[in-house]
């Protein structure tokens, strides 16, 4: 017997059209390039995004078409993200730091019909435009006072345009499960491939990230929206502030740790989200200037991070300087991303503090809505005893069921179940802790060795900034651990010193057989150590020093 209850279409315009009814004096705020404070609410976004909707079909960008951005966190960014997905055409969010070629190659495939860029963006525009022929129209996101020069054609002025378009549009109502953004997976191996989520997926995704236990955002929050909102749908925040109309700040393209605190200050900012190196960024800086900033005047109380593992100090450090409680997540392009987020249990309310930061080091429990397993390389189920490695596998219904345009063939097991290349373990409390990426363990003598944990440890080292562990290859062992080092400014490099550190921390076979020193070491565009290149450099590097001894 099926139940009597409605069923309405799960779709985007629904986020918009509640925080625009039921929130619509509440604020988005953003900083533009020239430092310049932008104030609008929902109820402004809301009429400005149905103009958007009139402009695309003004620009003859038909239902499912591609529109892309090339643009940072700023308010105009969010009007598309609701205008373009709310009128059933798909919002691509093209992340402006990839390299050309990747560019070309990500936009070509998404086959985008126009592109929104930031005026900063016009000399990389310009050298995409002859590469990309199906591109029908480049709008600038600015005013017609502040258009760029960009020999691209034709090149639009975005408010123009605007002013233009009448600000009535009925959203359509489209199929919960039809296309709303696509995001392209960073690629640090072969082509980047995309991933598109639907109304349905990125409505349930808000839910599990309002929830309590999620980043429990709420009607007093004003969330700081670090991350940019090219990079795997902002981590749902634009979706899920709108859900319960907390007030979002969009810092734009200055992420220094001044502009930074600025907001949080000016703001009454009570969360913000945003990789690990931009808070280590600030919080070497506040540290730095405690003197003359006044930390105990910031609202702020919950910083979430992910994408890379946030170390222990930065936990400690937010903690004691800020009492802000630093809640990691973990999750990737293709899962939205959240899929496992770090809050307390009833029984964290007794622990010492260390031992909350034990569980905070961790990358969290599973939400609700996305499933998580640990399997052996044959796929059986492994024990959640928090030492038992194995890989991650993911399913749910805000995880990818195949790549855009069929990339990548069938990426799904024949239970549904997602591969996410992580190894990880499950404690007993279902804390998922990732040792590595499973290309990038060490595998010595047949023995396991964790590239993260000593890289964590190795950046706890007074003198290191930045380090990379890799698998450089071993007469003997096939593979052993070769520390790769970026020092702090000023540090004098000194190998054994790093070495005795670690020494008393992890077990002695699995103390790295060399340190290398380098000036700086390589990044994806989202901002991960790129281990390819690093192998690629140093693998056979402990093969040259047996040779040469
Ligand atoms: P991306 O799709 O670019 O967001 O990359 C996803 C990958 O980033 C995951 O498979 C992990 O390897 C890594 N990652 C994401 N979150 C974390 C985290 N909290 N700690 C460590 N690695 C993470």
């Amino acid at each position: 017997m099926l139940g009597l209850m409605q069923q309405r279409p799960l779709l985007i315009s629904s986020l918009l059209d509640y925080a625009a009814t039921w929130h619509c004096r509440r604020e988005i705020v953003s900083r533009g390039a020239d430092g310049a404070i932008h104030r609008s609410t929902y109820a402004e976004i809301a009429t400005r995004s149905r103009r958007v909707a009139n402009m695309l079909e003004t620009l003859g960008i038909a239902p499912g078409g591609r529109v892309a951005t090339l643009a940072w966190n700023g308010h105009r960014h969010l009007e598309l993200y609701y205008g373009v997905t709310g009128a059933g055409r798909v919002l691509h969010t093209v992340n402006p730091r990839l390299f050309h070629d990747q560019l070309v190659y990500i936009m070509d495939h998404a086959e985008d019909a126009a592109v929104f860029f930031d005026p900063v963006f016009a000399p990389l525009v310009e050298h995409l435009a002859p590469h990309l022929p199906k591109v029908r129209a480049w709008i600038a996101l600015c005013g017609a006072d502040a258009m760029p020069e960009a020999a691209v054609s034709p090149l639009l002025c975005y408010e123009t345009l605007l002013a233009d378009a009448a600000p009535d549009f009925a959203w359509p109502e489209l199929d919960e499960n039809a296309a709303s953004t696509l995001c392209y997976t960073s690629g640090t191996t072969g082509n980047p491939k995309g991933v598109l989520y639907s109304h349905r997926s990125t409505v349930l995704h808000a839910f599990a990230a309002c929830a309590t236990d999620g980043f429990a955002f709420s009607a007093r929050d004003s969330i700081l929206v670090v991350v940019p909102l090219f990079h795997a749908n902002a981590w749902s925040i634009p979706f899920s502030a709108a859900m319960c109309g907390a007030k979002m700040v969009l810092p734009g393209p200055k992420l220094d740790p001044e502009s930074i605190y600025t907001l949080l200050r000016d703001e009454g900012c009570t969360k913000a989200g945003g990789i690990p190196t931009i808070w280590l960024m600030f919080l070497a800086w506040a540290e730095a200037n405690r003197g003359r900033i006044d930390l105990a005047a910031l609202k702020l109380r919950h910083v979430f991070a992910g994408g890379t593992a946030p170390p222990r100090a930065m936990i400690e450090k937010f903690r004691d300087m800020m009492g802000v409680f630093l809640l990691h997540a973990w999750g990737m392009t293709e899962t939205s991303p959240i899929v496992t987020i770090g809050a307390p249990l009833a029984r964290h309310a007794d622990a010492a503090p260390d031992q909350i930061v034990d569980m905070q080091v961790k990358q969290g429990r599973q939400v609700f809505g996305a499933e998580v397993k640990l399997v052996d390389p044959l796929g059986a189920a492994l024990p959640h005893d928090g030492k038992t490695v194995g890989e991650l596998k993911v399913r749910g219904n805000w995880v990818v069921s195949g790549y855009f345009k069929g990339e990548g063939g069938n990426v799904l097991d024949a239970d549904g179940w997602f591969s996410t290349g992580d190894a990880a373990t499950i404690d007993p409390d279902g804390y998922v802790q990732l040792t590595d990426r499973l290309k990038d363990i060490v595998k010595s003598g047949g023995e396991w060795i964790s590239s993260i944990e000593i890289e964590n440890l190795a950046v706890s080292h007074p003198d290191v900034f930045e380090a990379a562990v890799i698998a450089a290859e071993h007469p003997k062992w096939q593979e052993r651990p070769l520390l790769i080092v970026q020092l702090k400014p000023g540090a004098e490099p000194d190998k054994q010193s790093i070495l005795d550190f670690l020494a008393g921390r992890i077990a002695k076979w699995w103390l790295p057989d060399d340190v290398v020193f380098v000036d700086s070491l390589p990044h994806t565009a989202t901002g991960k150590l790129l281990k390819t290149e690093l192998r690629k450099r140093y693998a056979g590097y402990l093969l040259g020093k047996a040779a040469g001894a």
